[in-house]
């Protein structure tokens, strides 16, 4: 199930991103130019299609740009390998060289570097519109590749023949429809939040085993923000990196307050979130913040206590525990809680089937007919108590929407129930169709 890769190459200001975009049509283009963050998105999903417009084929592209910096301290050299990791892994690389610059010495070292890899390299080269007599520089066909394609990133003119060039050089084993089967919406998409420091690039690199983070003793020294696709099993997940704080220049509190911003972001587009807790620590008053968030926004989060290693244990510990931390976040108190250890590994293969089980809750759907029954069932078996000296009437159920699922009941008041009621009433929800761990909304409607 693995989609094809290609991985963009070239030095800087070649055009990478602008190229990136541009086949990608993502909201990379769009997104946030907060200081101190990099452009979250490295990994893309290009689709391909053909005259009429039909979805051809669908490959995953890297802008190894996006894995790089400039720089030769301790932390520069491990995104230069994690950029290194994408081009192992790429089917086809594509060398983006400037056309109006010319051929650089920039330019030869990656080629030696793609020559020496033995990788199918396309050379592409950008800025068309602004080369002499519309051609490339003949310095650029001495670099060896068999493939020398002229494009301008900017403007779009033989980005089309990129791709038909990209298309017969991928190992597609699908046919189109089974392309399109790998529809974003199957993947898991799942995002690491919480404060700096509780090991969110420990557990990324224990999931994704291999150096695909990096880890560092100083709060907050992740650079990178890439999303990472893999697959478990035949289950394709989408770990949304949501580390990305940099260094230099960030107080304490100003790391602090960007990931509180990084979990909101992340909650939005992740399918699951899991809010990393610190098990020495205990939840702290930013952690309860984020759950704040998480519940406001009816995300699925799973609780991950980390450094378990670190506490000593009875039998009695975990409970303790769980009590505790429940009790100072204040907030969802559905959501599941587990203990690990993102540095020995223990019980970390367990979160695959806990995202998955979760997003499934959270994306479920109820037949009227079902939540009608059900209805009828639960008032039956309590009726609900009164409010404002009135004895609230349930006439029907639907469902109205998932992530979170949302259910509208409609009464013969608006006034709402005891709150009481609505506990039982999403309990029981959860009991039989299997939305556990996931929050609910349900609300009351006159009927009319
Ligand atoms: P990256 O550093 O390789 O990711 O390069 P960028 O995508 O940020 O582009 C570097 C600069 O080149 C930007 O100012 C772009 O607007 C410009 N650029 C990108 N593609 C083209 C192009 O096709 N034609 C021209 N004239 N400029 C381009
Ligand atoms: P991040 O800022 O949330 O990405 O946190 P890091 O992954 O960089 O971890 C911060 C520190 O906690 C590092 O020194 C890690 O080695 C350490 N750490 C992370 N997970 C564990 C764990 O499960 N047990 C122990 N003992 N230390 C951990």
């Amino acid at each position: 199930m693995k989609l094809p890769l290609v991985a963009l190459c070239g030095r800087p200001n070649v055009g990478k991103s602008t190229l990136f975009n541009r086949l990608t049509r993502s909201r990379a283009a769009l997104v946030h130019d907060l200081p101190g963050m990099t452009r979250d998105r490295s990994y893309g999903r290009v689709t391909c299609l053909d005259e009429e417009g039909q979805a051809l084929e669908v490959f995953e592209l890297v802008d190894t740009g996006g894995l790089d910096f400039e720089g030769d301290d301790v932390i520069t050299q491990g995104i230069t390998r994690m950029a290194e990791a994408a081009l192992q892994e790429a089917h086809v690389a594509v060398l983006l060289v400037d056309g109006h610059d010319g051929l650089t010495a920039g330019d030869e070292e990656i080629a030696a570097r793609l020559r020496r890899m033995g990788k199918p390299t396309l050379l592409v080269v950008n800025k068309l519109d602004g080369m002499k007599g519309g051609a490339p520089d003949g310095g650029f066909y001495g670099l060896g590749f068999d493939a020398v394609l002229a494009i301008s990133a900017a403007h779009g003119a033989g980005v089309p023949e990129l791709l038909e060039a990209l298309r017969t050089r991928l190992p597609f084993h699908r046919t189109p429809e089974e392309a399109e089967a790998h529809d974003p919406s199957d993947e898991l998409r799942f995002a690491l939040i919480g404060r700096p420091n509780v090991g969110k690039s420990s557990l990324t690199n224990r999931l994704l085993g291999y150096e695909r983070s990096l880890v560092s003793e100083v709060a907050g020294t992740t650079r990178d923000t890439v999303d990472t696709v893999f697959h478990v099993k035949d289950k394709v997940f989408r770990l949304i990196d949501t580390a990305g704080i940099r260094k230099k220049g960030k107080t304490h509190e100003g790391a602090e307050k960007l990931s509180i911003l990084k979990a909101k972001q992340a909650m939005a587009r992740a399918d699951v979130s899991l809010l990393l807790l610190d098990a020495v620590e205990g939840a702290t008053h930013q952690d309860a913040v984020i759950a704040g968030y998480a519940q406001e926004a009816g995300a699925a989060v799973i609780l991950v206590v980390n450094k378990w290693d670190l506490v000593e244990k009875d039998t009695h510990t975990i409970y303790g525990a769980e009590e505790d931390l429940r009790r100072s976040l204040g907030f969802l108190h559905h959501a599941p809680m587990i203990f690990l250890s993102a540095l020995t590994g223990q019980r970390v293969s367990k979160l695959f089937g806990m995202i998955e089980q979760l997003a499934a809750a959270h994306a479920q759907r109820v037949s009227t007919g079902e939540l009608n029954r059900f209805l009828r069932e639960s008032v039956a078996a309590m009726s609900p108590h009164a409010v404002d000296g009135k004895l609230p009437k349930l006439y029907f159920m639907t469902q109205v929407g998932v992530r979170p699922p949302s259910f509208v009941i409609k009464a013969n008041t608006d006034r709402g129930l005891h709150f009481s009621y609505v506990r039982y009433l999403e309990n029981r929800l959860r009991e039989q169709f299997g939305f556990q761990g996931v929050p609910l909304r349900l609300s009351i409607q006159k009927k009319q």
